[in-house]
């Protein structure tokens, strides 16, 4: 049987891994475990150290409308298969001008998301906890939509391949080399072959796959609003948000933290700032993000809800990895080894089937596809 390795043990790799295992393929998942201490942390990173990220079917290009809906589909399989919870339906609501609801609506059309359509009366009575701009109307998805803990979705994947055979070595990857008759994968504790290897590092993919810088990685500060219980309980019915505005921002509703805390979460970034090479990427996750950004974000969350009683306010750093054609890159680079990453800000929701797909490059290649 082909002995296929699958390195990155984040969102993208724990699906493949749990797809070729399914399959029937003999797949080891290769990859750390996340840091106990980020600002001490040597190693690399991943992207899904948190516990809210945005799951919805809307976008503005039909591939990530497919790949979401086709990924909430499998959610309860993975729940059920894994024993793990991830996901929560509060629903999840784009909202913005006429031009910005125009372009949302491509993706929506072509496979006819089902949603709410609100004008201002519609967004200002249903939701009035927020304080939109007159001009704005909004598309809500009131089911399968809401927010996924990207933490335990992984860890939901990597238990649900492991019970269908999969092996999971705890380690860094220091190497991946490829010859006539294997893939050589160098780790800290071993030197293992393989036959076939799937790349899905996230922000550390070239640099594992020692080519030249195709993704760009970018540093991304998120602000956390701690909330009382009572808070909580008022924004009972919030969903998860994205809304037109020039920093790209995106809202989680109240979530729990693994310190007790429950936080409203804002994303978005004043300013785009690049991160060259693993050295920076780490650097920036040690960093925890930028104060200046945190302040923005706090600013931008008391206009939108200016009733939100606010305890505490803290700030985590992440990165997105970006593709020219800003759509992941899953794909064969030889006869042994392929690559799945490039999630583009968007790759949480949908990563199962963006998984699944680069599973099936394994699949096709070994003949194995069922
Ligand atoms: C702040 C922020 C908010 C986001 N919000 C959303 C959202 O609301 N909705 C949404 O759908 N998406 C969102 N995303 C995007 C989403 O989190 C990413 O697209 C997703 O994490 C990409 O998954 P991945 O598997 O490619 O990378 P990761 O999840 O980062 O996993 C990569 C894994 O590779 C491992 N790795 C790296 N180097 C090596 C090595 N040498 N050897 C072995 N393993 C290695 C890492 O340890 C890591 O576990 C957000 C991203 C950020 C940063």
């Amino acid at each position: 049987m082909t002995r296929t390795a699958v390195i990155g043990r984040g969102l993208f790799g724990a699906a493949a891994a749990r797809h070729l295992a399914r399959a029937g393929v003999d797949v080891t998942l290769i990859g750390p475990s996340e840091p106990a201490d980020t600002a001490s942390h040597r190693g690399v990173f991943g992207s899904h150290y948190d516990e809210g990220r945005i799951t919805r079917k809307n976008a503005a290009h039909p591939f990530w409308v497919e790949a979401s809906m086709a990924s909430i589909a499998r959610y309860a399989e993975i729940e059920a298969e894994s024993g793990i919870r991830f996901y929560t339906e509060t629903g999840a609501m784009i909202a913005g001008s006429a031009a910005f609801m125009a372009r949302v609506d491509v993706g929506r059309r072509r496979f006819d998301v089902p949603c709410d359509r609100l004008d201002d009366a519609a967004l200002a009575s249903r939701f009035p906890f927020f304080r939109f701009p007159e001009h704005f109307s909004g598309f809500h998805e009131r089911t399968r939509a809401g927010h996924i803990s990207p933490r335990r979705l992984v860890a939901a994947q990597t238990k649900a391949a492991q019970g269908h055979g999969a092996r999971i070595i705890d380690a860094t990857v220091q190497g991946l080399d490829e010859s006539g008759t294997a893939a050589t994968v160098t780790t800290d504790s071993a030197v293992q072959s393989f036959d076939r290897v799937l790349v899905a590092a996230g922000g550390w993919s070239d640099s594992v796959l020692a080519r030249a810088p195709r993704l760009e990685v970018y540093a991304r500060t998120v602000a956390l609003f701690e909330i009382s219980d009572g808070e909580a309980a008022r924004l009972a019915t919030m969903p998860s948000l994205v809304y037109e505005a020039p920093e790209d921002p995106y809202l989680l509703p109240p979530v729990r933290y693994p310190d007790g805390r429950i936080c409203v979460k804002l994303g978005g970034d004043p300013e785009d700032v690049k991160l060259d090479g693993p050295g920076a990427v780490g650097d920036w996750f040690r960093s925890g993000g930028n104060a200046q950004v945190r302040d923005r974000l706090h600013e931008m969350v008391r206009d939108l809800m200016p009733d939100l009683v606010i305890e505490s306010v803290s700030m985590a750093a992440c990165v997105t990895s970006w593709t020219h054609d800003r759509l992941p890159e899953i794909a064969n680079l030889s006869d042994r080894i392929a690559v799945c990453t490039g999630g583009n800000g968007s790759g949480a929701k949908c990563s199962d089937e963006l998984g699944r797909r680069g599973a099936a490059l394994i699949l096709e290649k070994t003949g194995e596809l069922t």
